[in-house]
């Protein structure tokens, strides 16, 4: 880990911008894995993708337009957004 290098795929970290800090994940060649220079996480490829995943449940509905937030215990209703339309 001495010198930091990149992996052939660039990821971002997911842990990193689930707080909003997009920054880049380095590629360890002994460990075969990526990890972040700013926090503590490290996975392989297919643990960066997975983390990727849970990060869509945060923006997922990014392009909907909510209509209704619902009483207390009902959930919110929204439709997706159409262009022209505020
Ligand atoms: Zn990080």
């Amino acid at each position: 880990m001495a010198q930091g290098k990149k992996g052939k795929l660039n990821f971002r970290c997911p842990q990193c911008f689930m707080r909003d800090i997009d920054i880049d994940l380095f590629y360890d060649d002994k460990k075969k894995e990526y990890y972040c220079l700013r926090c503590c996480f490290h996975g392989d490829e297919k643990k960066v993708l997975a983390w990727n995943e849970t990060i869509k449940e945060k923006y997922g509905h990014i392009l909907d337009r909510l209509t209704d937030l619902g009483a207390d215990n009902e959930p919110a209703t929204y439709h997706p957004y159409s262009k022209g339309e505020l």
